[in-house]
């Protein structure tokens, strides 16, 4: 199966990719995680995508096409892929239209008053990469999977995430239409618990 996870940054993409991955075996492929990675370590892509991130800007397309492309030739994508923030923009779209089928494209809805609030409050483990929020953490400051220690993103700041809420509406919302022309749109409500969103999710990628 290959399907995409679109919504605002916050929506939840990350914590339903996760599970989703999980029940149908598929590989969970996050283009903010490849770039995390890449920055972490200091790649010439990573130093390219840093001085994007860090503004709230979208890394440009030819980089990100080219390194989706790449990793969906990789073995493990043979079954299907799960991918998670990645197309953004319509030409992201187009070109993955030409080197894969689509088959869904899930839209968790969140309104926009409760996104703030959620990505400033995110913390993420630094080692398996699932997403926190600080009000249910209880103080903790280890991930509950793996032990690894939580941090807070670099661009989960209030300044960054205003700036990508306003690329998100100009740049990756009229992907919602895009999908909804060609006939893969599943749109689920987001502002639930996380297993009620994960469950409508199930039931409508069935
Ligand atoms: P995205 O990948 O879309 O940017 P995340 O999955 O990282 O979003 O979620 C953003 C924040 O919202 C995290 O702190 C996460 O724990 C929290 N969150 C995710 N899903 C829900 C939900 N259904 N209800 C409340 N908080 C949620
Ligand atoms: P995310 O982890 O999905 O919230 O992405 C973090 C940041 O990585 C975004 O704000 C962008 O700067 C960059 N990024 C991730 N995916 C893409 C994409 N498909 N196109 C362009 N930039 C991206």
């Amino acid at each position: 199966m290959n399907v995409i996870l679109l919504g605002a940054p916050g929506a939840g993409k990350g914590t339903q990719a996760v599970r989703l991955a999980e029940k149908y075996g598929i590989p969970h492929i996050s283009t903010g995680d490849i770039f995390r990675s890449n920055i972490k370590g200091q790649t010439p892509i990573g130093i390219v995508a840093k001085s994007y991130i860090d503004k709230g800007q979208l890394v440009p397309d030819e980089v990100t096409i080219q390194i989706v492309k790449e990793r969906l030739e990789k073995d493990d994508c043979k079954c299907g892929y799960l991918l998670d923030g990645f197309p953004r923009t319509v030409a992201q779209a187009e070109a993955l239209d030409k080197f894969s089928k689509v088959e869904a494209v899930v839209n968790v809805d969140v309104p926009l008053n409760k996104l703030l609030k959620r990505i400033t409050g995110r913390r993420v483990c630094a080692k398996c990469g699932e997403s926190y929020h600080v009000d249910y953490l209880e103080g903790k400051t280890t991930c509950a999977k793996c032990g690894a220690e939580l941090i807070q993103r670099a661009d989960d700041n209030e300044t960054t995430v205003s700036a990508r809420l306003e690329v998100y509406e100009k740049q990756t919302a009229p992907l919602i239409e895009y999908y909804a022309q060609k006939g893969v749109l599943i749109t689920v409500d987001g502002d639930g618990d996380i297993e009620r969103v994960f469950n409508s999710i199930c039931e409508k990628l069935g």
